[in-house]
């Protein structure tokens, strides 16, 4: 698929970008020299620069592209909808079809504990949601000092004040006097870097009852709830040992803290369940959604709650003083019940849970089980990671392990691929409408970055 023509250079774009714009996370002075990559086109699995460069995009956009680029179903709906109410809000006693017609679909794909759902226009701020209304739960319940939070080392929950300080990313916590105050932090389960002597059971066990004894420490009448990933996005695809996440629901339930997952990477089919606490088999009291809810086409997220919560937030709790301009845009509404329709029409969820899932994890595997770098390969799905090591036997990570990411990652752009690297983990996370042959390609030009780093490194 050609290139459509550029309307300026790129260099007139990378000019006008470093005249204006503050891009996230990242050097900006030192973006500014480099200049950004002008992504300008995307179809299906690829996008194309401004160059005319095609890459696979292995990371679909930022984990949200899940039914892939430009899929004309989903940019009908957004016309048809600006057509017909462009917007309106939910504050004045009203509402409308397009967030009726979404609510009603959502919840015919969860499990029946949830009951509604408050939207909001991102991952961020379905977290910054959670944290007031886990608070105003607590108080409706009569229990008003249960106000902490317990989110984990490394996890990842937005970039908003509330969001950041939920997570535990310790360089986002040095800039702005994060966390704020109600927040604690606990291990991350990530067995490879800090498993020692443990087996990953055991390990996985270990860190779960960090949870406890945080909790007995703070008292579990202040306790209010655990946040956490079903699987670590941001901070490297971790995948928890088995034995954690199941110790981890015991632990909430015994003590009544609310286990609040955030979905927004895993929900939407990633890991070839509609959410990924149902592949891991544990039942949160609150999802955080957003990314593959619109597939990105448009922005849009939400908290869903459990029954239990909402009947008390409804039952007891008046007014709730909360509120967006854009909760349940119209737009967005459509936008996401179209991503929804075609998810479900085209059976994409199931080809991950069934097909193309396990061919993509089978592919990594036989490629890189033997990879002089490559110490592990975690993930299921539509989500993998490979861990990059200096020693495999002692599962040494390299001391400039953000250095070799990066000088990997660099090759699969120069391959045409999309990769990221965090830290030492080279992490993928395509579209959920790949092919068999798109996931060879996928592979293929995964393991020529990594050979090619690894040639550099004089491993190979
Ligand atoms: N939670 C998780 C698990 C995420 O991965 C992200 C974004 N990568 C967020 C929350 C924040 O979402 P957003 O960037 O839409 O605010």
């Amino acid at each position: 698929m050609k290139n459509t023509q550029p309307v300026r250079s790129t260099a007139e774009y990378q000019a006008m970008d470093a005249a204006h714009h503050i891009h996230a996370f990242l050097d900006q002075k030192a973006l500014n020299e480099e200049g950004a990559r002008v992504i300008t086109r995307g179809e299906g699995l690829y996008v194309w620069d401004n160059e005319g460069k095609q890459y696979l995009d292995g990371m679909s956009g930022l984990w949200c592209t899940n039914v892939g680029y430009g899929r004309p179903e989903l940019i009908d709906a957004a016309t048809r909808q600006l057509k017909e109410l462009s917007y309106y809000n939910m504050f004045f006693h009203t509402t409308h079809p397009a967030v009726v017609e979404l609510s009603e679909r959502l919840f015919s794909l969860l499990p029946g504990n949830y009951s509604h759902v408050i939207y909001t226009n991102s991952g961020s701020e379905a977290n910054e949601v959670l944290i007031r209304t886990v608070r105003r739960f607590w108080d409706v319940m009569g229990q008003p000092d249960k106000k902490i939070f317990i989110g984990r080392h490394n996890g990842y929950h937005g970039s908003t004040v509330g969001s950041a300080s939920l997570g535990g990313m310790a360089f986002m916590h040095e800039m702005g006097n994060l966390p704020i105050p109600g927040v604690e932090h606990i291990a991350e389960p990530y067995w490879y870097a800090h498993g020692g002597k443990l087996s990953p059971a055991e390990f996985g066990l270990k860190c779960a009852q960090e949870l406890e004894a945080k909790i007995l420490q703070l008292g579990a009448d202040k306790v209010a709830a655990f946040v956490a990933e079903p699987f670590q996005g941001a901070g490297g695809m971790i995948f928890p040992p088995e034995s954690y996440w199941p110790e981890i629901q015991r632990i909430c339930r015994q003590y009544d803290v609310l286990l609040c997952a955030d979905e927004v990477i895993g929900g939407f089919g990633r890991t070839g369940e509609w959410f990924a606490h149902q592949h891991f088999d544990f039942q949160p009291d609150t999802l955080s959604i957003a990314k593959g809810l619109t597939s990105g086409y448009i922005p849009m997220g939400g908290l869903v709650l459990s029954r239990r919560m909402a009947e008390a937030l409804i039952a007891k709790g008046g007014v709730f003083a909360h509120g967006l301009t854009y909760s349940g845009h119209p737009v967005a509404a459509a936008v996401a019940l179209a991503n929804l329709d075609v998810l479900q029409g085209e059976g994409m969820v199931q080809a991950v849970k069934q097909d193309t899932g396990p061919y993509l994890q089978r592919c990594l595997r036989e490629v890189f089980a033997d990879h002089p770098l490559v110490g592990d390969i975690q993930g299921t799905g539509m989500v993998a990671a490979l861990q990059l090591c200096e020693d495999k036997a002692s599962r040494q990570l390299f001391a400039n392990e953000d250095d070799i990411g990066w000088r990997c990652r660099t090759h699969g752009f120069d391959e045409g691929l999309i990769i990221r690297s965090t830290h030492g983990r080279m992490i993928m996370a395509p579209a959920l409408a790949i092919t068999r042959s798109q996931i060879d390609e996928l592979v293929g030009k995964t393991r020529r970055a990594v050979d090619r780093t690894a040639q550099e490194l004089g491993l190979l």
